[in-house]
């Protein structure tokens, strides 16, 4: 009989195939999609940020929903541990700004290329164009049905990951087979995804990308989600960029705890466009261009103060007469542009869906497994690992540290169980 059925060669699952084979188990992998890893290979911009180099506590930092739950798996599988075993199975790999880990040659297909290489030698049979439909529990371990077969064993990992990008394979299968044994399911929630308006400035603004700015963004009673200085854009739908995902993953966590929509909680973005700079040095700052220009129209004075585009905008806010000479603007007008420089306000009504997300926010409830490892309290040999459980994280190699980390934590989990049970 099969020790461990894997279902799902995602991150996470071909982690986890690794680590029980390599433990001595039998373990099957199953994988609908024709090739394994399909998110992984279009992850990154197709170069895979596979970890980040840092420290566990500073992976525990980037995790935005229940980090706590990750301090074992992240113990056994540190992204040091992660990056010598890619290496070891034949994919070099760099580290870039930010401590963020690609493969040298920037090809995600070559991480993919050394996983396969592990599960491979650990002795892990793979089956791909096998799409399971259901699970249940038998007297001696589970069936996996996989419509023309039922498959046995002694243990399951679902690792089906989360809802984002369904054409990767990964379409929530995974909720309904934790629902059939009773397991509770979060919401799945879009999370690091781009942020929706309907205000007419971010269309007319589309394409614009903005640099060293500070985004914050609040609901309605000035109560600070986020905070961040960084990069961002604006799309023909509302904003993006950086800073809009990262945000985008605090507000839902904001929206999830105090059980709130975004117009509920009427969540705004505040752009500060000169973040260095305070009201008194903004306005000697302007005061100087106006000086340097005090012949040319307000339009023409700006030029050298933000992006040409943004300047009618900010003009009309700021409610002057972009007719008027630099020489004509009194210091109130100037103050007044000063402070919608520092405060250009967008409305958010929502965000892009789930289907577009990076990752997904909510799954399986993590309380019900124990994490050291990833084992349904209530439910013996039924393990589950990445996107799947209610775990996200920020940009810049987290989410797949998490996946590997708990695939793997999953991995050992299960020979441990089978192991200690047969002696
Ligand atoms: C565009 C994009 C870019 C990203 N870039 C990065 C990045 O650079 N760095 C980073 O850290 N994270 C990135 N992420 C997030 C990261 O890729 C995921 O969090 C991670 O891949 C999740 O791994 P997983 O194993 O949980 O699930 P997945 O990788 O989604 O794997 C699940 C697998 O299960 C299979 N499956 C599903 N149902 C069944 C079934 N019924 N039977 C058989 N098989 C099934 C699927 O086909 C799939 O192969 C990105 C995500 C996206 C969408």
């Amino acid at each position: 009989m099969i020790d461990l059925i894997v279902i799902g060669a995602g991150a996470s699952g071909l982690m986890g195939a690794y680590a029980a084979a390599s433990s001595g188990l039998h373990v099957l992998l199953l994988e609908k999609n024709p090739k394994v890893g399909r998110k992984i290979g279009i992850s990154g911009k197709g170069r895979c940020n596979l970890t980040n180099n840092c420290d566990e506590k500073t992976f525990i930092d980037h995790v935005i929903t229940n980090p706590r739950f990750l301090y074992t798996a992240i113990h056994l599988l540190p992204p040091s541990k992660l990056m010598g075993l890619v290496e070891d199975h034949g994919t070099k790999l760099k580290t870039e700004r930010g401590d963020r880990v690609f493969p040298v040659s920037d090809r995600s297909f070559d991480v993919i290329d050394a996983l396969l290489d592990m599960v491979k030698k650990s002795g892990a049979k793979l089956r791909c164009n096998t799409t399971v439909q259901h699970v249940e529990k038998t007297d001696n371990g589970f069936l996996v049905d996989i419509g023309r077969e039922k498959l046995f064993a002694r243990c399951v990992l679902l690792s089906t990951g989360g809802m984002s990008y369904p054409a990767t394979g990964s379409t929530g299968d995974g909720y309904r087979f934790a629902k059939a044994f009773s397991l509770e399911v979060n919401e799945p929630l879009p999370a690091l995804i781009p942020l929706v308006s309907d205000d007419p400035m971010c269309r007319d603004l589309m394409g614009l990308s903005l640099k060293n700015v500070v985004l914050t963004v609040s609901d309605g009673s000035g109560k600070k989600i986020y905070r961040e200085l960084g990069e961002m854009l604006f799309t023909h739908f509302g904003i993006s960029g950086p800073l809009v995902l990262s945000a985008s993953s605090y507000v839902q966590a904001y929206l999830r705890k105090h059980q709130l929509t975004f117009e509920t909680a009427k969540i705004k973005a505040c752009v500060d466009l000169k973040p260095a700079l305070d009201a008194e040095m903004l306005d000697k700052r302007i005061l100087r261009d106006f000086e340097k220009y005090h012949l040319k129209e307000l339009t023409g004075a700006m030029n050298d103060l933000v992006p040409h585009r943004l300047i009618p905008k900010l003009i009309a806010l700021s409610g002057l007469d972009p007719r008027k000479r630099a020489d004509q603007i009194t210091k109130e007008e100037r103050m007044r542009l000063g402070r919608t420089m520092k405060n250009l306000v967008i409305p958010i009504k929502g965000s892009r869906p789930l289907e577009e997300a990076i990752v997904t926010n909510g799954g399986i409830a993590v309380k019900q497994f124990s994490p050291g490892n990833m084992m349904a309290k209530n439910v013996p040999g039924l393990f589950a690992a990445g996107e799947l459980l209610d775990i996200d994280a920020l940009t810049g190699g987290f989410n797949l540290q998490s996946a590997f980390a708990t695939g793997y934590a999953a991995g050992l989990g299960a020979a441990d169980f089978l192991q200690n049970r047969s002696e």
